[in-house]
């Protein structure tokens, strides 16, 4: 399957990189011109549990015009700039060409249906973890499952060929009939997670050590709750508050995404975690004053790192 990944990083490298070394013809797209240089020229470094592996037959390219269209394109962009990234790459989108987004928060689905129309994408969630290290060079952070689901719910010819190529590359997919139940179920544990983490600095585990901090995990994630039951959103666990002090549990060691980019002193996917369950919660009448916090107060960290730096 002829494959396009919009967007190189951690993510979008590991998925383009294990369909490449299973034979698919795989174009790696990102801005970043020396990250694209070094996979032309040296392939592509994959450190593994097991140990490191150079992928070769990958290609990347920061002209989105050289590239044909293709038959699937993977949008692993940070959620902040689906919208501009789409637009760069619409000559690659052709009547044949299924879009997949596994990008974390609410919205991109939407972002990605206004620049492409609909029809086009097919949604889902994973829980492979992958860091970015240095130009061209990735660590496969973690395994697990990948799900991909159509809107509508239809399992159709090209969800299922879709599904087949991941597994043939390893990696292990689903598919699913209500794809929004494991999105929003993903939502709700960055929704008390993420946030959280990077306005104290504290990693996952330590978060569910103070009362204090526990105290507004549950907040944030009840609301968050009681705003996808709103849309009748069905979750994939009975209990949400005690899932994600869970999750804090089992991955007490981890950064989450959001503090390592306020570390790196990055614009935040705040807005399609926090401050999505805010704006929803409006438009449905259903308050929720933690996230605001949460989402105010991570935005004005990311708009004042420059602020910051100048007091040091
Ligand atoms: P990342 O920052 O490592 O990679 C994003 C890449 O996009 C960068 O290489 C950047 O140069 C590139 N980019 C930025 N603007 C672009 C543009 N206009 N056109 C093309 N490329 C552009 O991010 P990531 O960690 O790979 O995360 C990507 C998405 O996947 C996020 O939504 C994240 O929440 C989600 N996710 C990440 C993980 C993880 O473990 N890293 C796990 C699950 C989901």
């Amino acid at each position: 399957m002829k494959v396009a990944v919009l967007g190189a990083g951690a993510m979008g490298s590991l998925f383009g990189g294990l369909l490449a070394e299973a034979g698919n013809p795989v174009t790696l797209i990102d801005i970043w011109k020396e990250h694209v240089d070094t996979i032309n020229t040296k392939g592509l470094k994959i450190e593994e549990t097991k140990g490191v592996k150079i992928v070769k037959d990958v290609k990347a390219t920061t002209d989105p015009s050289q590239v044909d269209p293709v038959e699937l394109l993977i949008v692993f962009v940070k959620s902040t700039v689906t919208e501009v990234a789409l637009e760069s790459v619409k000559s690659i989108v052709g009547d044949n060409t299924t879009i997949i987004t596994l990008q974390n928060g609410l919205g991109n689905i939407e972002k990605i249906e206004k620049v492409v129309g609909k029809g086009r994408v097919i949604p889902g969630v994973t829980s492979h973890g992958s860091t970015l290290l240095g130009p061209g060079h990735i660590r496969h952070a973690g395994q697990g499952d990948t799900y991909l689901g159509e809107i509508d719910g239809r399992i159709t010819k090209r969800l299922n060929r879709i599904a087949e190529v991941f597994n043939r590359a390893g990696i292990k997919c689903r598919v699913e009939t209500d794809i929004l139940s494991l999105i929003w179920s993903k939502l709700i544990i960055n929704v008390g997670i993420n946030a959280l983490t990077a306005i104290t600095g504290l990693k996952n585990g330590d978060i569910v050590k103070y009362p204090e901090a526990e105290e507004i995990l549950e907040q944030a994630v009840e609301e968050a709750v009681r705003v996808a039951q709103s849309r009748g959103i069905k979750l994939q666990y009975d209990d949400p508050v005690a899932h994600t002090k869970e999750v804090c549990r089992l991955t007490a060691q981890n950064r989450s995404s959001m503090l390592q980019d306020v570390l790196n002193r990055r614009k935040t996917e705040i807005e399609m975690i926090n401050g999505i369950v805010v704006r929803e919660g409006e438009k449905a009448a259903i308050p929720t004053p933690v996230n605001r916090v949460l989402t105010n107060l991570v935005v004005t960290m990311q708009k004042t790192y420059d602020l910051r730096q100048k007091a040091e």
